[in-house]
């Protein structure tokens, strides 16, 4: 259509020459007026002796010289006249005469052989639902590469997992002594402290190709699929041996078979069963490694870590205090710093964050300078992410009538005085009132040093702090809101785990109740491994803790209703209290206070 429009146009603004009757062309030549004529087939094109030139058409068939003496031309006036005749047979002829009929036929062929084509893509496109969707890392792409360094702590994880690096860079020295390296490492460790991160790095420092996949990529809408892609994964990677297939999240795919989930396991379970034949499949010298990751591996079935499969659990702990400081290190590269920046305090102040929080942080900080239209990150914007990426950002547009606000006030005051006197609770270092997140105010402690194991008598003292604000407000309004929910759910928690888990009862003894995620050894689910009556017993020293909490936390509020008074009241005043400030009322109604070191828990 564009280049008939195209060519209807062009042929529109040439220049029109007049066309004459045969009868006028007839006239000119008999009084000599006629230089030239051109025959082309049946049309004429006339060059008068001025020069002018006309157009006419003659009778399809007849002689031109005919049809003139027909008109009464003389053969000597015709004699006079140059007529020259051009072959209109040719190529062009042809082609000019077909064109109109053959392009619109051109046009349908090309259009149905440009649907089947799309038709035969969509046939590929379902034939290879089966192929695997693995994004390959190719060792030579230096951009994205990532390698030990940018991983900082982890030092037992590195070490292990250098071991599989040195094989995949020199396998001989390995199989030549008749070593046999794991087939299977898997990482585990809580959300976020580098696992996929820690990963990349083994294929970064090998330099082999590296094939990342997640667990639940397997398992994608059509049955037998998994499996298929299992195989089709393990096939590309011995093609590229020596390699490294990475499936992420893993627990997508290997949880315990049989588990009686309910319906729609089945394609879970061949696509482990796949992996497993796959694993049991590699010869000792295909130098294939797979790695899996998951913070779930009390789910996994027992077959898939059995020796053989994948054997090396290699387990990336929450980052120590060093550690952290470390993981800042490396994400505060190409953030330009302020000279007031103190790594190691904000380290100091974030116990239990994991790498991915540290990561946030730094980011947060970064966006929070920037938007304040700063150059560079100041140690306050840190201080300020810590907040944000431990409990979400500040609500100021969260207004609280006045009564809200004094509850909220002596609510989180009861909390800040019972951690502050109870000798094993963590030292405050941040009361504040102001919504964040899910919460109506909030109380930092921070413990006294970094700590792995923890005692009965400290989560004694925890749960008397978390109750602290659910007595605050009895003791001051005489009645209670729904704010300490949160609170009473954190300290039943821990009790029941302190009765259940952890052997702290003197009534039920050191008997762990529950554990395994709930799992026998065997795998099967299990409902509840205890009777009847040790259920009663069981509830019976809950509720005995709990209350416990409950009149610690009434006597140390009641012994220093002054100090509990006046931190609450300054709070109304000012909404937030910084340590010192805080630390200033306390000693001013004579508490002493802890052995002072560095923050951070929060108690909403
Ligand atoms: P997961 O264990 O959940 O797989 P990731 O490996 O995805 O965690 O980590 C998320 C992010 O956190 C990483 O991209 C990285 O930026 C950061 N991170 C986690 N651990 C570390 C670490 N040890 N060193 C440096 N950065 C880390
Ligand atoms: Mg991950
Ligand atoms: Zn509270």
């Amino acid at each position: 259509m564009l280049i008939t429009a195209v060519y209807l146009v062009v042929s529109d603004t040439a220049p029109t020459v007049p066309e004459i009757p045969i009868s006028d062309l007839a006239k000119s030549v008999g009084v000599g007026e006629v230089k030239k004529i051109l025959v082309e087939g049946e049309k004429l094109t006339i060059t008068y002796q001025n020069d002018e030139i006309k157009k006419s058409k003659k009778e399809v068939g007849s002689a031109l010289s005919q049809t003139l003496f027909n008109y009464g031309v003389t053969s000597i006036a015709l004699a006079k006249t140059e007529i020259e005749i051009k072959d209109e047979s040719g190529f062009m002829y042809v082609l000019l005469n077909l064109l109109p009929f053959l392009l619109p036929i051109v046009f349908i062929l090309f259009f149905f052989w440009y649907l089947s084509k799309q038709v035969r893509g969509a046939g590929m496109q379902a034939l290879s639902f089966g192929q695997s969707k693995a994004r390959i890392t190719d060792p030579n792409d230096k951009n994205n590469r990532v390698t030990f360094k940018d991983v900082a702590g982890c030092k037992e994880a590195k070490e292990e997992l250098k071991e599989i690096v040195d094989f995949l860079k020199s396998p001989k020295k390995f199989l030549d002594i008749g070593a046999r390296i794991p087939k299977g490492v898997i990482l585990t460790g809580a959300p976020g402290t580098g696992k996929t991160l820690l990963a990349r790095a083994v294929a970064g420092e090998a330099g082999v190709p590296f094939f990342h996949l997640s667990g639940s990529e397997f398992v994608e809408m059509f049955v037998g699929v998994g499996a298929s892609r299992v195989r089709d994964l393990f096939k590309m990677a011995k093609k590229a041996a020596p390699a490294i297939i990475f499936v992420d999240e893993i627990d997508a795919i290997g949880r315990t078979r049989g588990g009686g989930f309910g319906g729609g396991n089945d394609e879970r379970e061949q696509t482990l069963n796949q992996i497993l034949v796959e694993m049991d499949g590699f010869e000792p010298n295909d130098k294939v490694i797979v790695m899996a990751a998951t913070n779930r591996p009390d789910v996994l079935d027992p077959a898939l870590i059995r020796p053989g499969r994948f054997d090396r659990k290699v387990l990336l702990d929450l980052p120590d205090r060093a550690d952290r400081e470390e993981i800042l290190k490396i994400h505060a590269v190409k953030k330009p710093l302020a000279e007031d920046i103190n790594l190691k305090l904000i380290a100091e102040r974030t116990p239990g964050f994991s790498g991915a929080d540290l990561y946030s942080l730094m980011n947060e900080g970064a966006i929070l300078a920037a938007r304040e239209n700063r150059k560079k990150v100041f140690q306050f914007d840190l201080i300020r992410a810590i907040e944000k990426v431990m409990l979400g950002p500040e609500r100021k547009s969260h207004l609280l009538s006045k009564k809200e606000k004094e509850i909220t006030a002596y609510h989180e005051a009861g909390h800040a005085i019972v951690a502050s006197v109870l000798p094993y609770a963590d030292p405050v270092h941040k009361v504040s009132i102001i919504a964040r997140g899910n919460a109506g105010g909030y109380t930092l402690k921070l413990p006294l040093e970094e700590r792995r194991l923890q005692s009965k008598k400290e989560f004694i003292d925890d749960i008397a702090m978390s109750l602290g604000g659910y007595v605050a407000e009895q003791m001051i309004f005489g009645d209670i809101t729904t704010g300490p929910s949160s609170d009473l759910q954190m300290a039943t928690n821990l009790a029941r785990a302190m009765v259940t888990r952890w052997g702290m009862s003197d009534l039920i003894g050191p008997i762990a109740l529950v554990g395994g995620g709930g799992r026998s050894q065997y795998g099967e689910v299990v409902e509840r491994e205890y009777s009847e009556a040790v259920s009663t017993k069981v509830d019976a020293e809950v509720s005995r803790i709990i209350s416990d909490g409950i009149k610690s936390a009434q006597i140390v509020l009641s012994e220093h209703r002054k100090a509990f008074d006046a931190i609450a009241r300054k709070l109304i005043e000012v909404e937030t209290l910084e340590q010192e400030e805080y630390e200033k009322i306390l000693t001013a109604h004579g508490i002493i206070l802890k052995k002072k070191d560095l923050p951070t828990t929060a108690t909403v």
